[in-house]
């Protein structure tokens, strides 16, 4: 059954196929095309070049219900969009002007207190038997054309005039008729992505409805549901499965959609009016911006401190000269310490620390590279524990991991599940290892 329509997303631009700047357009439109029961069949990143672009116009508009076409509205004589439309949509007809356009430039200008150039008016030219879209925020106004019965959104690049002009002008003139597709993404941190696969089982069958893909960025594995048909029920089916998500990933799913790990914890933290300080080494301020990227953060975060050097370590959170010098500043009651230091010296309910070897240099023999200690201490019983890890991944993965793991660890810790073994954990240098039941997959 497939009762979605078809689009495709031309992305426009020199810099995209130069590598300069990254595209994120076509991602943001196809998810916003799925909500509203378009299924994106092929993406496609042009140069700024005429003729490719009308091309590329001209072949979807046999294939596809609608097409959305981003970049190359601009003043300037590389921005070619509306040129090549005309060449697809009408042959040989010279572009118009719109007066809509004009007065919108005009006004656009004036507003500033600045003067239109002369260039600009070329943004007010159309193909004949097409329509301007309102730009509220830019000069470039979008334009709507139709090919048979394929429709066609020529948007300006910039997300931030692209995505309001998406919701207010493409959106409502979609082609109706269509059924939507349901999506749901369900986030978990702590078991590698084969397990996490293998606990999901037949759900990740490729022939069953809804379909369940698994994604892995950062060790957070994601597993993406879609379902089609009438809205309702491709929701309800959808709801469904992200349900079982949750069950076979319990408790290391943390959160749907855009939730993140950082969002999950302040929950539970403001829940219960806890607040905590952070005490970082190898992460140097990671974890702590990550905290901050979260909206609210001031309602439990408190604050901390960056030790690289063991003299602040020392001087800082009172870690003993003694317990440096016998076991390293990588150690578990170094991690410790850190941890419970952060929490006496801010008077923080929870203090989570971290002390690594981020590499690529610094390893030995009992602490390897991706060596990494989280320390959460708590005020209350000054109970402190450390964990050891041994992650995957160049200087920067093992940085960001180890900023998520004691996320995770805290948010494991707040839920009362504070034994579950997580992805990369290693038994202390010198023990015995044990198969964790995670896997290792980095
Ligand atoms: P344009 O409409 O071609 O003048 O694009 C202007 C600017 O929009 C570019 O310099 C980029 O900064 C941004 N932009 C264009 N295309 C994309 C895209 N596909 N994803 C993200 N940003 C884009
Ligand atoms: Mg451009």
């Amino acid at each position: 059954m497939s009762t979605e329509r078809r689009a495709a997303v031309l992305s426009v631009g020199d810099e995209l196929i130069l590598g300069q700047i990254a595209d994120t357009n076509a991602r943001w439109i196809l998810g916003a095309l799925a909500e509203v029961g378009f299924l994106g069949i092929e993406h496609r990143t042009l140069p700024d070049d005429r003729a490719a672009i009308a091309t590329a116009i001209l072949e979807f508009a046999r294939r596809v219900d609608a097409i959305v076409v981003t970049g190359g509205l601009g003043p300037t004589a590389d921005d070619l969009t509306r040129e090549a439309l005309g060449d697809a949509a009408a042959p040989q007809a010279a572009l118009e002007l719109d007066p809509v356009a004009i007065d919108h430039l005009e006004s656009f200008f004036t507003r500033r207190g600045r003067t239109m150039s002369p260039s600009n008016r070329k943004q007010a030219l159309r193909p004949p038997g097409t329509a301007m879209l309102p730009n509220p925020n830019g000069t470039a106004m979008g334009i709507a054309a139709r090919i048979g019965a394929c429709a066609i959104f020529c948007l300006p690049g910039p997300p931030r005039e692209m995505q309001p002009m998406f919701r207010a002008s493409v959106v409502p003139a979609l082609p109706t008729g269509a059924g939507a597709i349901a999506t749901a993404a369900v986030h978990q941190l702590g078991l590698g992505e084969s397990v996490a696969a293998e606990r999901l089982g037949a759900m990740m069958d490729r022939d069953r409805s809804p379909t369940v893909g698994t994604t892995a960025s950062g060790g957070v594995v994601t597993a993406r549901i879609r379902a089609e048909g009438d809205r309702a029920s491709a929701s309800a089916l959808v709801e469904e499965t992200a349900r079982q998500v949750e069950r076979a990933w319990h408790p290391y799913a943390y959160g749907r959609d855009e939730r993140t790990l950082v969002g999950a914890v302040a929950s539970l933290l403001v829940e219960s009016q806890r607040t905590l300080a952070v005490a970082e080494s190898c992460t140097g301020g990671m974890l702590g911006s990550t905290i901050v990227d979260f909206p609210g953060a001031s309602d439990f975060f408190v604050g901390g401190w960056i030790v690289y050097s063991n003299a602040l370590k020392e001087r800082l959170l009172g870690v003993p000269t003694a317990m440096l010098e016998a076991h390293g500043a990588v150690s578990e009651p170094v991690a410790r310490a850190l941890a419970q230091g952060a929490v006496e010296r801010s008077g923080s309910d929870y203090g989570l620390a971290i002390t690594g070897i981020a590499g690529p240099g610094g390893g030995s023999e009992g602490k390897p590279v991706g060596t990494v200690y989280v320390g959460l201490a708590q005020r209350d019983g000054g109970k402190s524990a450390a964990r050891r890890f041994v992650i995957t991944g160049d200087r920067h993965d093992v940085r960001e991991r180890s900023a998520r793991l004691a996320l995770q660890m805290l948010r494991l810790e707040l839920l009362g599940m504070a034994e579950v073994p997580l992805l990369w954990e290693a038994p202390p240098a010198g023990e015995k290892a044990s198969t964790p039941a995670t896997g290792r997959r980095a």
